[in-house]
């Protein structure tokens, strides 16, 4: 029942602080997106706003403190 493009572990995509957003590179050239308070909630998924792909994104809870720390 998978409908993701790909699983990516967290620390392979790319963390801006400013807009709180980790992204990761889609293959129609916009990027994947997700906010970093939506993985807090339990959020998992990072979709490309352009095409709609989506990618599973694998991290532990924990994994977020040191990111918030930024
Ligand atoms: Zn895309």
């Amino acid at each position: 029942m998978s409908n993701y493009y790909d699983q990516i572990e967290i620390e392979d995509m790319t963390y801006d602080p400013v807009t709180q957003l980790f992204t990761y590179p889609c293959p129609c050239g916009d990027k994947f997106q997700v906010f970093i308070d939506d993985l807090k909630d339990g959020e998992d998924v990072a979709v490309c706003p352009s095409c709609s792909l989506m990618i599973q994104v694998i991290f532990d809870e924990e994994d977020l403190d040191e990111y918030y720390e930024k």
